[in-house]
């Protein structure tokens, strides 16, 4: 943790540079926004960012599908498939998973008819060519509609590290703990099932640190991407959970506002 704090000068961290200008949507103090039509969400940010969590809510509240690339890889190589073999090795070492593979995983996912009023991308894209390919496939998916709402949730680089080395997660209901800012109530185990929580193989320092390398190499020019087309929104993610989401649903839906008004 020490060695990671140290390099965080190397890192580019952003300040909280959330954007005021959303139209305000009828979802935050709704009970529900199931009834709203959201289209494709796209949840860009630095590893420990905390998109998952935000993905889940979101996914949860507009009542559509979470979209999780890691999740998808995770699983695949769990059940040791073809996709799974070969993501393995390069998951471990905290680079990413080509293009190919992973756009062609997304293809399938976002064609099943549960993603027709929305989906919530997390952790895709990550490289401009995939967002390039996500434009193409979506302008040709039938009957997609919406534009795509791209929110960056801005955390600053010492937290990431927290939240990263920290984490923790549960096999069986997924449920994420931090073992310095949220803990379980007994140490190691799940406080919903009574499971053993992990720590995921790539949330070590060594893979963190290369993860964070490849996201600043990678990842990071696409916030310039969308930002050139005047597509990004962005969230201080520094903040609680609850202020993070009342802000996440403003962007989504001043964003999906704004863009459908165009
Ligand atoms: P995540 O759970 O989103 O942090 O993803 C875990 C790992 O899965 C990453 O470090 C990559 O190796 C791989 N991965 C997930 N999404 C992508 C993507 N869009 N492109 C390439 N690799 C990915």
């Amino acid at each position: 943790m020490k060695a990671l704090l140290l390099a965080a000068g190397a890192f580019a961290a952003e300040g909280s540079g959330v954007n005021r200008n959303f139209r305000p949507g009828n979802g935050v103090d709704a009970m529900s926004g199931i009834n709203i039509p959201v289209g494709p969400i796209v949840l860009l940010g630095a590893p420990g960012a905390g998109k998952g969590t935000q993905a889940k809510l979101i996914a949860g509240h507009y009542g559509i599908p979470h979209i999780s690339t890691g999740d998808i890889l995770r699983d695949n190589v769990a059940r040791g498939t073809d996709l799974g073999r070969k993501a393995k090795r390069v998951m471990e070492r905290g680079d990413l998973v080509s293009d190919d593979l992973v756009n062609g995983m997304v293809a399938d996912r976002i064609k099943q008819p549960d993603c027709d009023r929305g989906f919530v991308l997390d952790g895709f894209p990550r490289t401009v060519a995939q967002a390039e390919w996500l434009d193409r496939e979506l302008a040709a998916k039938a009957g997609e509609k919406k534009p795509t709402v791209v929110v960056d949730v801005e955390v600053s680089y010492n937290q990431l590290l927290q939240r990263l080395t920290g984490r923790r997660t549960c096999p069986v209901d997924g449920k994420i703990y931090n073992i310095y800012l949220q803990p379980p109530k007994t140490e190691g185990v799940c406080d919903v099932c009574g499971t053993q929580l992990f720590q995921r193989v790539d949330d070590t320092e060594e893979v963190i640190s290369e993860r964070l390398k490849s996201y600043e190499r990678q990842t990071k020019p696409l916030e310039e991407f969308y930002q050139k087309q005047a597509r990004l929104r962005c969230v201080n993610g520094d903040q609680p959970v609850e202020k993070v989401m009342a802000d996440m649903f403003r962007a989504i839906e001043g964003g999906a506002a704004a863009a459908g008004s165009e």
